[in-house]
């Protein structure tokens, strides 16, 4: 009965909650950088840690914009907009057109490098190079510290298989975050696709390690950040 009544309470929107009133922009899944019509570069993020992280933010009261690649899993209920990107430079246009949020997630593996080229038809075999030839896409999160507007809030997702604390630090720093979520790639329980996940959240003067289910992860980061506002 009370685990009921938990999560009938958890399951509904807080409209006295932390981030009542506030627009969230989250962004989940992954990206397609396409070579040819049916070739493409990607990862295998399946959407379920920014899923999450959209559903905890509408729980703690929050109007938000989910900004999501192609995933295969169901998108979560009642999110106020949801919308649809394939390429990192999608992404960087939506999230370039909510720039105003109060809350920027960006919890979306998105692509660091796209193809110099773009065939418009499919390659043949023995028409196609052995090489491709890449350059780097916009980094989002970046742009997003860089054009900061009073009060905004900045999080930003890190995956790493070597130096995790390190590189999530020096992510931070340099792209004008105010959190980093840190994931490390090679531990059980965590990371693309589980269910699971194990992470440290990253401040300016503060860390802790949260881990449990995606959804519970979610609540407990976002519990942590805006605890005192
Ligand atoms: O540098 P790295 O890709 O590891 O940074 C991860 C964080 O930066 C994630 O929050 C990701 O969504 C964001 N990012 C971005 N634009 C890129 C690459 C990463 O916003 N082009």
């Amino acid at each position: 009965m009370l685990k009921e009544c938990r999560t009938i309470l958890e399951d509904q929107q807080r409209s006295d909650g932390p981030l009542a009133g506030k627009k969230v922009v989250v962004t989940a899944g992954p990206t397609r950088e396409y070579l040819d019509p049916v070739r493409f570069i990607s990862n295998p993020s399946s959407g379920k840690m920014g899923f999450a992280m959209a559903e905890a933010a509408q729980q703690l009261g929050a109007e938000v914009i989910l900004i999501h690649g192609p995933v295969t899993i169901e998108k979560p209920a009642d999110i106020a907009t949801t919308e649809i990107a394939i390429g990192t430079s999608d992404f960087f246009e939506q999230v370039q057109n909510h720039a105003d949020a109060d809350v920027v997630i960006m919890a979306a593996a998105v692509s660091d490098f796209t193809s110099k080229e773009i065939h418009q038809q499919k390659v043949k075999k023995d028409k196609a190079d052995s090489s491709i030839q890449l350059k780097q896409t916009p980094d989002i999160l970046a742009w997003l510290g860089d054009h900061k507007k009073n009060g905004q809030v900045l999080i930003g997702f890190a995956m790493e298989t070597e130096n995790l604390l390190e590189n999530a630090k020096d992510k931070l720093e340099r792209k004008n975050a105010d959190w980093i979520v840190a994931n490390a790639l090679n531990e059980d329980d965590s990371g693309f696709a589980s269910d699971k996940n194990k992470v440290h959240l990253i401040g300016q003067n503060d860390s802790k390690q949260i881990e449990g289910l995606k959804p519970e992860v979610a609540r407990h980061v976002l519990a942590h950040i805006f605890k005192n506002r």
